[in-house]
């Protein structure tokens, strides 16, 4: 079969690879009919380089059709079309039971000291096998796989498998009061969908933030108040929150994706200086933004919470703590728990569309155009914002 297949920093090829079989009685095959291409994976198209495998088939956000069954799966047939969550858990643990499918006790990877296995992680995540792939095999398929209507696009369904949950968490996470404001750094599909969700479950003002021009007139099409981070939009968002600054803050970013290296360890460095010293060697070091994680800190009111939904990958980032303390605010994060959000999220997949997914995606390409889309998509060019693959 076709595969997306990992070869070095910024370097993925589309090849030829052994088709995936049923190996288990609890497996399924999966003919993959559409498949993300997400933020995560520009990490490991270059900063988390480290922890791939030349030959690592990249991808988790697929859906498609049950091609083959094994002896043990009964929930299941051929023909049923589905969608699969990025993430293996077995819905029977303890952590699973409590919602936590991330942290399944039955599929945490021991070796990396890691949370569930993720399809197309390589050693970081189990080295499940991705999914920009014209097959899938899904193992321990009754728990790992939402079933979704025969009609209908698979736009409508596809961000099931993590763009909808994610950001639902997020703003979950995010604990915004009724009618309350937050505000969401970076505009790429994630932060673009927290935007969406937030304004549906209620909260008042929403702020966007982001450096690409055309990100920001996605939100604000949407209804968001958008801002460019070089314009330090801090000062502008306080006011128009009565002084205090948002609610919530959504760090919709995690490590900088965009390809600057050496502005990430500039970053880094300048992190553990004091702010006035910080700012002078941002200065002299031409670096015109501070990461995310520190305009959130800067930015959301006292007794706030932050959301960090972007992922962080970095082994000692030093945070001030002192101004987490003294501002007493809230932070939670982590993988999105697909399985936890499914039922909350699912009805508004059914009849209106809310949350605009159907035209959510800018580009559905073959895999053939795989090079080219992790490119684009990484430099933020031709107004790539959502790439979905279409095997
Ligand atoms: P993306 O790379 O398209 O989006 C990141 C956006 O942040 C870009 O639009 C970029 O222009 C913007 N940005 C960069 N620096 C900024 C700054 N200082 N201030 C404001 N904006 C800035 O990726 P995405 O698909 O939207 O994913 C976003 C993050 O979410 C990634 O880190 C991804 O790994 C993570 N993610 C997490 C989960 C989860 O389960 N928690 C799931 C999917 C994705
Ligand atoms: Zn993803």
């Amino acid at each position: 079969m076709k595969a997306v297949v990992w070869h070095g920093t910024a370097d993925v090829r589309t090849e030829q690879v052994p088709d995936p079989r049923v190996e288990r009685p609890d497996d399924v095959l999966l003919r993959v009919t559409s498949s993300g291409l997400c933020g995560s994976d520009l990490h490991l198209y270059e900063l988390l380089g480290p922890f791939m495998h030349e030959g690592d088939i990249l991808g988790h956000e697929p859906m498609g059709v049950v091609e083959e069954t094994g002896a043990d799966v009964t929930s299941l047939r051929r023909g049923d079309r589905v969608v699969v969550p990025f993430q293996i858990s077995c819905a029977r643990c303890a952590m699973c039971a409590a919602g936590l499918q991330t942290q399944c006790e039955t599929t945490r990877v021991e070796e990396q000291g890691t949370g569930a296995r993720i399809y197309g992680y390589s050693s970081l995540y189990g080295s499940v096998p991705g999914a920009q792939a014209e097959y899938l095999r899904v193992p321990r398929a009754e728990a790992n796989v939402l079933k979704v209507p025969a009609q209908g696009t698979d736009d409508r369904y596809v961000y099931l498998s993590d763009v909808l949950p994610t950001a639902w968490q997020a703003v979950r996470y995010a604990d915004v009061p009724e009618g309350g404001s937050v505000a969401v750094l970076g505009l790429g599909p994630i932060g673009d969908m927290c935007c969406r969700v937030a304004r549906h479950l209620g909260a008042g003002p929403v702020f966007g933030i982001d450096p690409v021009p055309e990100r920001r007139g996605r939100a604000q099409a949407r209804g968001a108040q958008v801002f460019d981070p070089g314009q330090d939009p801090v000062a502008e968002i306080r006011e128009r929150t009565g002084g205090r600054g948002p609610d919530a803050v959504i760090d919709a970013v995690g490590m900088e994706a965009d390809g600057h290296g050496p502005v990430r360890l500039v970053q880094k460095v300048v992190s553990m200086l004091p702010k006035g010293a910080a700012a002078s060697l941002m200065e002299s070091a031409g670096v015109d933004r501070l990461s995310a994680l520190y305009t959130a800190v800067d930015l959301v009111r006292r007794g706030g919470t932050i959301s960090v939904v972007g992922v962080y990958g970095g082994m000692a980032d030093p945070l001030p703590m002192m101004t987490l303390f003294d501002k007493q605010i809230q932070v939670r994060m982590g993988q999105a728990n697909v399985r936890h959000w499914a039922p909350e999220i699912q009805p508004l997949l059914e009849g209106g569309d809310p949350l605009g997914v159907e035209d959510f995606a800018t580009h559905h390409l073959s895999l053939d155009e795989a090079a080219h889309a992790y490119a684009m998509f990484q430099k933020k060019e031709e107004g790539a914002v959502k790439v979905l693959f279409r095997p």
